[in-house]
């Protein structure tokens, strides 16, 4: 165990909608109980990419004494399952994750995706 930083979920306000899920590089976050849960310290490297895409605002990120992050680990965790996420697709143009990358942005309390092909018409409107 290490001090580290790391994600936080405030299960009141998760409403399990798993729009997190994807985001998540290592696939540290499930959906458990329709809520939103770090599967494993290890897995979690406390980027916080995910809390950008949170409708809620559940997540957050504290330092806390934790398990260490492991590449190692995580490598394991994502060839044991092919998918451990929810395709989202671009709001602009409807193109899966799984065909293009895609960045999350948040625009009047909602958080979108916009695929790479799109960014510029997102930029320059
Ligand atoms: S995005 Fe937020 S509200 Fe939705 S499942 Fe994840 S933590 Fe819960």
């Amino acid at each position: 165990m290490v001090a580290r930083t790391i994600v936080k979920i405030d299960e009141e306000l998760c409403d399990g909608c798993g729009v997190c899920i994807s985001p998540c590089a290592e696939g540290a976050l499930v959906l458990e109980n329709g809520k939103a849960k770090v599967i494993r310290e290890e897995l979690c490297d406390g980027a916080g990419v995910c809390l950008a895409v949170c409708p809620t605002g559940a997540l957050s990120l504290e330092v806390r004494e934790a398990a260490e992050f492991s590449e190692i680990a995580v490598e394991k965790h994502l060839a044991s399952q092919p998918r451990t996420y929810i395709p989202q697709n671009c709001s602009l143009c409807g193109t899966s994750e799984d065909d293009s990358c895609l960045i999350a942005y948040k625009h009047k309390g909602q958080s979108q995706w916009c695929c790479t092909r799109c960014l510029p018409r997102l930029i320059h409107g």
